[in-house]
């Protein structure tokens, strides 16, 4: 069994991965500066409150309890500050990730596992998305992403950093026994804002557009259940530890659904009127992002246990129950 560091451990996903290390026999260690996540969604392991952009924290660390693998979930998500605010994305999402991994060479750490994203590909030209598929991200989220990727390669040729890349198409759901959920603020995700709205802690769910190429006009994406993303995350550690190279995988589970389907699905799953309002298109947002996974398939033997968009529903919805006490 092997100690994994996890940063960023007390956020949506990192949170749901350290019980999934836990249950799976490992020993974790999370960082985390607490600047989105919360402490009381670390459920295993030992918390370290701090910043992966502090070399000296890591120091100290990395030496006096050297992890086996690193996974990283501490980044800025929201596409729209990324386009207002850059210089927090790249300082964050790219610059402080290179200190994280100037920390590994320095320790001796090989073993790293990435949280990419569907947004290194910005306009797709062709769907479903394969791992060949040309990367133009559009905005400086997708870029500082696709910046680390490049990073890694760079770092794998010239220090031997093995890493595995994880790009996530819509990352979605909950722990199935309600432990943790997807807690942002602001929330911007459809999902957790059609539950809101679903719960009564939103008035209504505003529909950002419906005059897409798309069959309802609505955009269609491609949800994955954010157990379903841990589960390949602990595949990744394993094949790292057995001494893997270095490797890119698309993580969808190749099922797209529209907005609306979401919304209607989301009613029958709860039994609750979702009040809807049509608003106008969301810039930068693509008609239809799907997920070719089949490379994480071949290569690790990956497969989506909760591919149903009603399970990740209904996981999420145990979740949005409990942070609204209804
Ligand atoms: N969306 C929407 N209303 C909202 C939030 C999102 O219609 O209040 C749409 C959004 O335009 C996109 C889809 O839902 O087509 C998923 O958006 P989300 O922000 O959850 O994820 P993204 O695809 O941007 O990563």
């Amino acid at each position: 069994m092997a100690h994994v560091l996890v940063v960023g451990g007390a956020g949506y996903i990192g949170s749901h991965m350290v019980l999934a290390l836990d249950q799976a026999g490992h020993r974790v260690t999370v960082l985390d500066d607490l600047s989105s996540g919360h402490r009381e969604a670390v459920l295993a392991g030992r918390l370290i409150e701090g910043s992966l952009g502090d070399g000296q924290l890591l120091d100290g660390l990395l030496a006096s309890d050297p992890p086996d693998a690193v996974m990283h979930f501490a980044a800025f998500i929201e596409v729209g500050e990324s386009v207002r605010d850059p210089g927090k994305y790249y300082r964050n999402n790219f610059a402080a990730t290179q200190v994280l991994l100037d920390a590994m060479r320095r320790h001796g750490v090989d073993a790293f596992i990435f949280s990419s994203t569907a947004a290194i590909f910005g306009e797709p030209r062709s769907v479903p998305i394969d791992e060949a598929h040309p990367k133009g991200p559009i905005n400086p989220y997708g870029r500082s992403k696709w910046m680390v990727e490049q990073l890694l390669e760079d770092y794998d040729r010239a220090y031997g950093l093995r890493a595995v890349a994880l790009r996530y198409f819509n990352a979605a759901g909950a722990d199935p026994e309600g432990r943790v959920g997807e807690r942002h603020d602001p929330e911007t995700h459809l999902i957790p804002l059609v539950l809101q709205a679903a719960s009564g802690r939103r008035e209504s769910i505003t529909v950002f557009g419906e005059d897409y190429d798309t069959p309802d006009g609505t955009c269609i994406r491609d949800y994955i259940h954010v157990v379903d993303l841990c589960q390949a995350h602990l595949l990744a550690l394993d094949a790292l530890l057995d001494g893997a190279p270095s490797a890119r995988y698309n993580l969808g589970n190749g099922a797209g659904y529209s907005v609306r389907e979401v919304i209607d699905t989301a009613r029958r799953v709860t039994g609750r009127e979702i009040p809807q309002r049509l608003g106008s298109r969301r810039p930068g947002d693509p008609a239809r992002l799907v997920a070719d996974s089949r490379r994480i398939t071949a290569e690790l033997g990956w497969s989506p246990r909760y591919g149903d968009l009603e399970d990740i529903l209904r996981h999420a919805w145990v979740w949005e129950r409990h942070m609204a006490g209804v």
